[in-house]
């Protein structure tokens, strides 16, 4: 008698992170691998519009999300740090809300993993998993689709872009510290509650004379203040942006921000 247990199927796993990107792949694999699980590691700080096109797509793909939790939160993580606020050289956030509930979800499962980078990006650093039974596969570079694909997928679904992208190039925490400045400045427009919260998280200490503040350029009220100031950029004609347009106007550098919560 064989006692060997059968092998248990590779998954076939999309994070979705409420981007374009991730979400047009979504979109684009929906049809082509029936067997794909998706799932969404929500930091606890998301914006609520984030969470509002999650739902949209999860509805969209006719497919349960799900969503992962960190075993902490971010406060949590923050006071283990020494109250050192994360930012680009120590994204203790992202390992610790984003990499690992992913790594945990997967288990010891041998997993396919479907990363939404695009064929006119160049190679982008970022937050992948190294663990072997993990393996990375880039739909959109393999089959050669760019930027305007994207924008099709999207509007074709009738998904469009999600709301945040009048006013913040990509998903992620509200406080996220990869913002412009212009994005705090449309944080507190449009959130002026996530913004104070965001705020709150900005301390000096009188015995040390340490601050922490989001971002090296000063606190979230100077940079706001500054940005406010700042002569206005040229505006552009009065007529209605297009999705395209849209995603040119947001940042893609790809340096800036990590994949696993930006894609
Ligand atoms: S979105 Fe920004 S703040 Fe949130 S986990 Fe990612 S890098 Fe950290």
């Amino acid at each position: 008698m064989n006692d060997e247990k059968p092998a248990k199927p590779v998954r076939h796993l999309l994070g979705l992170s409420g981007g374009k990107d991730s979400s047009a792949l979504a979109i684009y694999l929906r049809d082509r691998i029936p067997e794909m699980e998706y799932f969404f590691a929500d930091t606890g700080a998301e914006l609520p519009e984030t969470l509002e096109y999650i739902d949209l797509l999860e509805d969209y793909l006719g497919k349960p999300i799900a969503k992962l939790n960190a075993r902490r939160d971010f406060d949590y993580y923050l006071k283990l740090h020494n109250n050192y606020l994360p930012s680009p050289r120590q994204r203790w956030c992202t390992i610790n809300l984003k990499l690992l509930p992913f790594e945990n979800y997967v288990g010891d499962d041998d997993v396919i993993s479907y990363i939404a980078i695009r064929a006119d990006e160049p190679a982008r650093a970022g937050y992948l998993s190294t663990k072997p039974n993990i393996k990375t596969c880039f739909p959109f570079k393999e089959d050669g689709l760019n930027k305007e694909d994207i924008t099709q997928i999207l509007e074709e679904s009738g998904l469009g872009l999600p709301k945040y992208y009048s006013w913040r190039s990509r998903s992620g925490c509200y406080f996220c510290f990869f913002q412009r400045h212009e994005e705090w400045v449309g944080l507190q427009k449009n959130h002026p509650e996530l913004y104070e919260r965001a705020k709150e998280y900005e301390k000096s200490e009188v015995e040390s004379g340490k601050i922490y503040t989001w971002n090296q350029a000063g606190t979230l009220d100077e940079i706001v203040s500054r940005a406010q100031l700042a002569p206005e950029k040229k505006k552009s004609p009065a007529r209605p942006k297009k999705l395209i347009d849209q995603l040119s106007d947001s940042d893609d550098d790809p340096d800036d921000a990590c994949l696993i919560c930006t894609l």
